[in-house]
Formats: C-alpha cells, sequence, structure tokens
C-alpha cells in the first residue's frame, strides 16, 4: 500500500491506517504525513518534502 499523503510505499506491518467516519481509508508512513494529512490540511503539492521525487539532482 502507499501513503495517502507522500505516496511512498508503506513496509507490510509499517506505517499507520486512518478510517475517517465517511468511510475513506487513509494509510500513512509516517507521524509526519498523517499530521499534514488530517490535522494541518495541506496539500502534497505544496510541500517540498512530499513533491520532491519530481525533480531529482543526483548527486
Ligand atoms: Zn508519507
Amino acid at each position: 500500500m502507499k501513503c495517502s499523503f507522500c505516496k511512498k510505499e508503506i513496509e507490510k506491518g509499517k506505517g499507520k491506517m486512518f478510517v475517517k467516519t465517511d468511510g475513506k481509508i487513509f494509510y500513512f508512513c509516517s507521524n509526519k504525513c498523517d499530521k499534514n494529512m488530517l490535522k494541518l490540511k495541506r496539500k502534497p503539492a505544496k510541500i517540498r518534502w512530499a513533491a520532491k521525487k519530481k525533480k531529482v539532482s543526483k548527486k
């Protein structure tokens, strides 16, 4: 499954699941994603660490 916020793959047994009262299910890879999605209601596209995969610079 994938993180509902940053779209990162979540390993089995890791991350957490959240079921909203309307039946929607969210998966989060970390508390950071959980907080951003549910409390701050941020859009992933507006957050650098969540949208950084678009342009990856090689080191
Ligand atoms: Zn995430």
